[in-house]
Parts: C-alpha cells; structure tokens; sequence
C-alpha cells in the first residue's frame, strides 16, 4: 500500500536532537520546537500532490497523517489566488496577488490547522481537543472536532465578535469565557497540555496541528508557477510564517522552486514584539498588550514560535513591521473598494503592512508579491448599512438610476 504520509520524524529547532514520529510538542531533550521532516528522496520520484485527491488533502504526503482512516474533512484548501489588479495599480504594484482564505469552512486560515489537528488527534487516540481562541481558532476546532467526533473544550476571549461567540457556543462540546490577560492564560495552558490528557489545538507548539497550514505555500506554487519574490503574512502566534517558510524550504530542496521567496511579517502596534525584536536586533521581549481592532492579533509573549520566526526573518532578508488601528481598517476597506473582498480587521493586516512596506521603500513594488488575506469579513463586526431611499414606483426607480449615469 502506498504510504500516506512521508513523515521520518521530527529535529529539533534548538539542539538538532532527531525524534521518531510520536505526540511530543516539544524536544524532549531541551524543550525546543519541533520542525517535522519528510523523506525527501522518496518524494522526488512520486510527487508532493496526489490528484486523487482534492484541496489540502492532496498534500497528505507532506502531511504528518499516516493513518488515513482517520481524516478528517470539510473541503479545506484549493483557496483562490486572486490577481489584484485594481488594488495594485492603486499601489503600483502590478504583481500583486491575495491569497483569500475567506473561502475555507469555517471562513478563516484556521481550518487548515484545525483539519491537521483533529485528524492526528485521532491518529494518536484522543478524545478531546482544546484550544484558547480570541475567536477563529475556537470557532474552527469546535467545528472540525464536531466532524471527527471528538469533544472541544475552547477557552475563548470574553470579549470576543459577538457572531464568532454565537458559532463556538454552537460547535464547541464546552465553551469557557477567561478572566485575566490572553497571553497568560495561555502560558497556564501550556502547563495543563504537557499532562497530555488531551490534545493541544493550539498555535505555539504543536507540531502535529501547524503542519496544516504549510500547504498555503503549497497552493501558491501551484497557483503562480514558480515560488513569488514576497511572501507577507500577519503575524501573531507565527504559525503561517513558520509553516510556509517551511514549506517554500521544503519545495526548494524537492527542487519544485528555486528558492524561498522574502517572508513579511505584519502585526499590530498594540502587540508587536516580534516586530520590536527585528529592529533592536535582539531577542522577543515579552509585553502587555493593548487594544486593537484586529483581535486576532493579540499576542505580546509568543514564545519560541516567535524566536523561530525572528531567526527565519534574519536569514532570508526578511521584513517585521507593525501597523496602527486606522492603517487595518483603511486596508480593510481598500479590498472592498478594489476588489470585492469584505475581510475582518485580522484578516487585512497584512496588507496594511504591504502597504507601509511599500510606501516607506522596504519593498520592491515590482516584485511578484502574494498577501495574506486570512478571513472573511461576515464574522466581524459590521460598519451601519448606508441606504438611499426610493419612492416605490417606476419613476422612483428610474430617478434612482439616472442619478448614477
Ligand atoms: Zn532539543
């Protein structure tokens, strides 16, 4: 029987320890993160996609699942790639393409993740996954959990979108609302999943669940061609960047691409120490942090993931910057205007980012660029209605339209 996954085992960030594949979310030797790694070899000759099958799953050679009794699936992945055309002559920027991953299931990135996660959850014989959201993580594994028949206890921001609230109390087996600071009752959690009595959905280590996302990068390829020149993303737990550095890394030694494309990453100014760290040239300082309108950004401690992502960063030429609240919120309605994508705050940070990026001559405008538009807007807060009002005749109708000729 063909093999489903070509996973061999996992390396250590830190001290390079080799571990064979089993549930571990970090290095036991040194506590380090784990980077999974795949026989490559045997890849070359049978391809990274299978067609047989369709979206993220046509990847499952590069995906730590071997058992595929146990996929778990709503039609994630296939998300388009969209030529913005309007927005980058706005920019110049004539190569400027949106990966929008408002399409997925549950209209967010996190599907991806949430997709790995529930499956290996089976794989390795749980029967409960957790995670602590602000909202779409939460939303997402109580959706997957629901559809690979595991029970979700989600740890949720009380103060969180209304409608992402009403859809976790809907999915989630047990949804809990926290007193205190996000980042520290994450920190708690962590503590709690290295008793391993159930399966750790969250973002900062598991190496199991973050492999989801990897095959954004995957996608792109296949999508553009060759790899872009950049690659921008929001950051905040640093799970796309880590995944998609990866998986640019791992085409480039299947030698699919020639080589990895500039990593950009976005967050916000309330909670930027990956972004404080890149310009002092140092190591993330943890921080408190403050409000944004793009609650999805909100992490100020984002542990390893966040030194990963800096030394990822420093060794590829890459870019950290940080945005303001009225930068999201103008991005967020530049999609709209330009091409017809209603995002959430979270969701068109990165292209808040690309912009200040651009205009502040960091980055090339000419170069084949591909931003991050991570969600769908329709679980975000809404602006009011604007309407104009007709009188209810022909006549009515017809001044309506004349006054837009
Ligand atoms: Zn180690």
């Amino acid at each position: 029987m063909d093999r489903f996954s070509f996973l061999e085992g996992m390396t250590c960030v830190d001290c390079k320890a080799q571990h064979e594949p089993a549930y571990m979310l970090q290095c036991p030797l040194c506590g380090g993160l784990l980077d999974p790694q795949y026989d490559l070899e045997s890849l070359k000759r049978v391809g990274q996609r299978d067609p047989q099958f369709r979206g993220l799953w046509s990847y499952h050679r590069v995906l730590p699942l071997w058992d595929r009794e146990h996929l778990v699936s709503l039609g994630e992945g296939d998300t388009p790639l969209i030529h913005a055309r309007e927005l980058g002559r706005r920019l110049g920027m004539p190569r400027l393409f949106l990966k929008y991953e408002g399409t997925l299931p549950t209209g967010t990135v996190k599907d991806r993740t949430s997709a790995t996660a529930v499956s290996t959850a089976r794989q390795f014989g749980y029967r409960t996954i957790a995670v602590v959201s602000t909202g779409n993580a939460g939303v997402s594994i109580a959706t997957y959990a629901r559809r690979g028949g595991l029970r979700s206890a989600i740890f949720c921001y009380e103060r969180g979108d209304p409608l992402k609230m009403a859809h976790m109390s809907l999915m989630a087996t047990r949804l809990y609302t926290y007193e205190g600071e996000y980042d520290h009752l994450i920190e708690e959690f962590d503590k709690v999943m290295d008793r391993r009595e159930v399966f750790d959905g969250g973002a900062r280590r598991n190496p199991y669940k973050h492999e989801g996302k990897k095959t954004i990068a995957y996608e792109i390829v296949e999508q553009m061609g060759p790899a872009p020149d950049v690659f921008v993303t929001q950051s905040s737990g640093c799970e796309i960047l880590t995944a998609c550095f990866r998986g640019f890394r791992e085409m480039r030694d299947l030698g699919v691409v020639d080589s990895i494309p500039r990593m950009v990453a976005c967050q916000s100014e309330a909670a930027n120490p990956v972004v404080r760290a890149f310009r002092a040239g140092g190591t993330i300082r943890p921080m408190t942090t403050g409000p944004t309108v793009a609650k999805g950004l909100a992490t100020g401690r984002p542990g390893k993931k966040g030194e990963w992502v800096l030394s990822m960063l420093r060794q590829g030429g890459g870019l950290a910057l940080d945005v303001s609240d009225r930068e999201i919120l103008q991005a967020q309605r530049l999609l709209v205007e330009t091409e017809g994508i209603w995002s959430g705050p979270t969701g068109a940070s990165a292209l808040a980012g690309l912009i200040k990026g651009v205009q502040g001559g960091l980055l090339d405008p000419e170069d084949r660029t591909v931003c991050m538009v991570t969600e769908t807007g329709l679980t975000s807060p809404y602006p009011e209605p604007v309407t104009h009002h007709v009188v209810a005749s022909m006549e009515g109708i017809s001044a309506a339209l004349e006054a837009m000729t």
